[in-house]
C-alpha cells in the first residue's frame, strides 16, 4: 500500500516548514530530479507509531504583492487537493486571525477531504486563549500546538494523523482487494489515450469514471479474463489543464501521483523513437515508487524488420538497470499484442506478491556468499548472520550483517542479482536493506 500524503498549507510564516522538520525524516528526492519542475514544494518522509506517510511542504512558495499572493495561496490548494489525502491547514496565534485565513477556509470547504486547523505558534499554556479566534473559522475542532518547541500537542496531532491514515487504509484495502491499478504513462504523443481508448472498446468497462487519484485523472475499470484491471489514465492531463504554472510540469506531477498510486507502470514507448532519456527518468521514478514496470513499445506497427530480441539487447545496453522490466511490443493502431498489458501485468503482480520463506532466503544467501566470499576490508571481513522477507509489494529484504561499512555497493549488486536469479521477481523492484546489531 502506498504511502498517505499530508500536505500542509497556510499563509506565510505561519510555521509550515517549522512544522514539517520538526515531524520529519528523509527528505525525498524524486522532485529535484525531475525537469520542469520548480522547488515550490518538497516532499518529505515521515514517519510516527510505525506508521509512514509523507508530508508536503509548501512552505516555499514566497510572498510577494496582493496578487501573488493570492495566487501562491490558490496553488497550494490545488497541490492539496490534487496530492494529498489529509490536509494541514495551519494558522499563527501570534499574528492571530487574518482575513487570508477566512479565504484558505474557505476554500477548502468546497474541498472534499479531510482537513485539519492547527493553529501554531502556542508557546506556552499561558497562551492557550489565543487560540480562540480561530474559531471562527468554523472548524469542529483545532488543534493547538508549538512547532517551535515541539510540544505535546504536536504528538496528539501526529496521534490523530495516524489514526486517520489508519482508517482510510483499511477502507481501501476493502476496495482494491485483487484489482491491479495500472498507471499507464509516458512522453506526449507515445499512444497512451490511444492504448486506453483501444482496452476500452474492446474490454467491457465496468465502471467508467470512477473518481481518478487526482482531480484530473479518471481511473477506469475493466475485466479481463475474471480479473479486474483499474487503468489509472495520465494522458488526458495534459490536454485538459489549463493551470499557470507550467502545464508540463503539471503533467509530470500527475504522473509521478499515479506512479505512487499503481501496482504496475505501464510505460509507453514510441518504438520508432525508441527509449528516451525522459521515459528512462520515468522508469527511475517507478522503480523509486517500488511499483511494477512494463515497457510497452508501441506503434509497433510502424516498425519493419525489426527482431524483438534485437531491440532488446539495445535497450539492455542502454538501460542495463532496466533489466527487470518487462517488454512487450504493441500497436493502439491495430490493436496488436495488446492483451499482453494485462496478461503480463497480472503476472507482475504475482511476483510483486511473492514471499519467500526464511529458510529458503537463507540458503540461497548462503550460497551466495560462499560461492564468492566478500573480500576483507583491512583485515575485517564481512559476515551476513541472517536474511528474512520484510514485505512484499514489492519484496522487499532485509539482511543483517556484522558491520555495514564492510559492504560494498559491488557486493550488494550481486546479492541482488543473486535473489532475482533464485526468485524471479519479473517486472518488480526489490528492496534489499542491511542492517547491524544495534540499528533499529
Ligand atoms: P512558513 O513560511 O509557514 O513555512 O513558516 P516557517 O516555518 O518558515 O516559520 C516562520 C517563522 O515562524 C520562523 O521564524 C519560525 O521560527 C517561527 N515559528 C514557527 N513555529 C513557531 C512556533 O511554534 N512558535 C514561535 N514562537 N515561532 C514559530
Ligand atoms: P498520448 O499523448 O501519449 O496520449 O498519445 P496519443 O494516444 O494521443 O497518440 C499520439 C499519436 O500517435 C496519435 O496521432 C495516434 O494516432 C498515434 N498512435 C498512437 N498509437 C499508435 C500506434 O500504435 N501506431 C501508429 N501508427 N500510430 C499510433
Amino acid at each position: 500500500m502506498k504511502e498517505k500524503v499530508i500536505a500542509v498549507i497556510g499563509r506565510p510564516n505561519v510555521g509550515k516548514s517549522t512544522l514539517v522538520n520538526r515531524i520529519a525524516g528523509k527528505r525525498l528526492s524524486i522532485v529535484d530530479d525531475m525537469p520542469n519542475i520548480t522547488r515550490d514544494r518538497i516532499y518529505v518522509e515521515a514517519n510516527w507509531q510505525d506508521k509512514n506517510f509523507v508530508l508536503i511542504d509548501t512552505g516555499g512558495i514566497v510572498e510577494g504583492n496582493e496578487d501573488e499572493f493570492v495566487k501562491n495561496i490558490n496553488a497550494q490548494v490545488d497541490i492539496a487537493i490534487d496530492e494529498s489525502d489529509l490536509i494541514l491547514f495551519i494558522v499563527d496565534a501570534k499574528t492571530g486571525l487574518n482575513p487570508y485565513d477566512y479565504d484558505i477556509a474557505n476554500k477548502l470547504r468546497q474541498v472534499e477531504k479531510k482537513v485539519l486547523l492547527v493553529v501554531n505558534k502556542v508557546d506556552s499554556k499561558a497562551q492557550v486563549d489565543l487560540a480562540n479566534e480561530f474559531w471562527a473559522l468554523g472548524f469542529e475542532n483545532m488543534h493547538l500546538l508549538s512547532a517551535l518547541h515541539g510540544d505535546g500537542g504536536v504528538g496528539d496531532l501526529l496521534d490523530i494523523i495516524t489514526e486517520d491514515i489508519q482508517a482510510q487504509e483499511q477502507i481501501e484495502q476493502e476496495e482494491n482487494d485483487g484489482v491491479i491499478k495500472i498507471a499507464i504513462v509516458g512522453k506526449p504523443n507515445a499512444g497512451k489515450s490511444s492504448i486506453l481508448n483501444n482496452l476500452l472498446k474492446k474490454q467491457r468497462a465496468i465502471v467508467s469514471n470512477v473518481s481518478g487519484t487526482t482531480r484530473d485523472t479518471i481511473d477506469e475499470e475493466v475485466i479481463y479474463e475474471d480479473k479486474v484491471f483499474r487503468l489509472i489514465d495520465t494522458a488526458g492531463i495534459r490536454k485538459k489543464s489549463k493551470v499557470d504554472y507550467g502545464v508540463e510540469m503539471f503533467a509530470v506531477d500527475r504522473a509521478i501521483k499515479a506512479i505512487r498510486n499503481c501496482d504496475v507502470a505501464l510505460l509507453v514507448v514510441d518504438s520508432q523513437e525508441g527509449l528516451s532519456d525522459q521515459d528512462k527518468k520515468i522508469a527511475s521514478i517507478c522503480e523509486e515508487a517500488g511499483c511494477g514496470l512494463i515497457l510497452a513499445f508501441n506503434k509497433w506497427d510502424l516498425i519493419k524488420n525489426v527482431q524483438t530480441h534485437k531491440f532488446e539487447q539495445e535497450i539492455e545496453k542502454e538501460a542495463p538497470f532496466l533489466n527487470y522490466a518487462q517488454k512487450i511490443y504493441i500497436s493502439a493502431k491495430t490493436g496488436q499484442r495488446l492483451n499482453n498489458i494485462f496478461e503480463v501485468a497480472q503476472m507482475v503482480q504475482m511476483e510483486r506478491e511473492k514471499r519467500i520463506s526464511t529458510g529458503l532466503l537463507n540458503k540461497v544467501i548462503n550460497e551466495a556468499y560462499n560461492l564468492n566470499p566478500p573480500s576483507s576490508i583491512k583485515v575485517k571481513t564481512l559476515r551476513v548472520y541472517y536474511s528474512t522477507q520484510a514485505k512484499n509489494n514489492p519484496p522487499t529484504f532485509v539482511i543483517f550483517i556484522n558491520n555495514k561499512d564492510l559492504i560494498q555497493d559491488h557486493y550488494k549488486r550481486y546479492l541482488s542479482k543473486k535473489l532475482r536469479e533464485n526468485f524471479g521477481f519479473k517486472g518488480t523492484p526489490i528492496v534489499v536493506s542491511y542492517r547491524q546489531k544495534g540499528d533499529k
